[in-house]
């Protein structure tokens, strides 16, 4: 074991190669493989807020009690957006703090970031068609051994079979907002701007306590229908949010404003 944790020190170079949702590629990943659990430590681990919801509906946490054990917020260095990432543990090798002697312990509500691997992904603007064009990248790092071994399957095979596509569907817009920051370059984004994100992208139950007790409804006209669904549903509240980012941040008009509001224009669009 300690050879091969060594050699995740080895070759932590990235050999990105861009892929299509056609192409293939071989590998394999089970616990018979020699490199097993390797890839669960030192990591940047972004995660969704789908992810957020799922992982602590899982430990039975609040959404506070999540964040506060398990993540620290992160800057996306190219947007300047804030979001969460999954601390590791404080021991030699920084391991995942949900890495079991068994493997994932949370198999079953694993980051979006953990099905991936060991693909990378990214969207970005195709300026001729208007429309965003996913892309993905093959991460070589000498430490896996299921690359180049095992099964061949194409890009969209593996994503079905690691449960992505439903898992990204919920979350397009909050990836459209962060590309779209992405695109406006290096400005600064207002202080108040970066909260309202961060509210949005990890933590639910903020949100919808800014949305049903502060003055939010009487600046923002939401139908009968959508209050009771985000009322309860974490999803659907999500959803909502990032409607409601576009709207304030980015001038989109997906929530009807009620009327002209102080509190409103303080929020100045990127
Ligand atoms: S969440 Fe699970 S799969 Fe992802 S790094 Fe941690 S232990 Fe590994
Ligand atoms: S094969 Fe790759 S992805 Fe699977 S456990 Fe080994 S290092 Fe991780």
């Amino acid at each position: 074991m300690e050879a091969l944790q060594n050699l995740r020190g080895l070759d932590k170079i990235l050999v990105p190669v861009r892929l299509t949702g056609k192409s293939k590629f071989v590998f394999q990943c089970n616990p018979g493989v020699p490199c097993f659990k390797l890839c669960c430590s030192d990591l940047f681990l972004p995660l969704t807020p789908y992810d957020i919801i799922r992982i602590r509906d899982k430990l039975g946490l609040t959404t506070d009690e999540f964040l506060l054990q398990y993540t620290e917020p992160f800057i996306l260095p190219k947007s300047g957006l804030p979001i969460a990432r999954l601390k590791m543990s404080e021991n030699e090798e920084k391991t995942c703090p949900f890495l079991g002697d068994g493997g994932c312990n949370i198999y079953e509500v694993r980051p979006l970031a953990c099905r991936y691997y060991p693909l990378g992904f990214g969207l970005f603007r195709n300026k001729d068609e208007r429309r965003n064009e996913e892309i993905y990248y093959l991460v070589k790092e000498g430490f896996c051994q299921g690359l180049d071994s095992g099964e061949e399957m194409t890009v969209d095979e593996y994503r079905e079979s690691q449960g992505i596509p439903e898992l990204e569907k919920p979350i397009v817009e909050w990836a459209e907002i962060i590309m779209k920051k992405e695109s406006l370059g290096p400005i600064s984004v207002p202080e108040k701007s970066i909260q309202l994100f961060f509210m949005v992208s990890t933590n639910p139950e903020r949100f919808r306590s800014f949305v049903f007790e502060s003055k939010f409804l009487d600046m923002f006209e939401v139908d009968e229908k959508t209050l009771e669904e985000i009322k309860e549903d974490d999803l659907k509240l999500l959803q909502f949010g990032f409607k409601w980012l576009k709207t304030v941040l980015f001038g989109e008009n997906l929530i009807k404003r009620r009327k002209e509001s102080p509190a409103v224009k303080k929020v100045k669009p990127f």
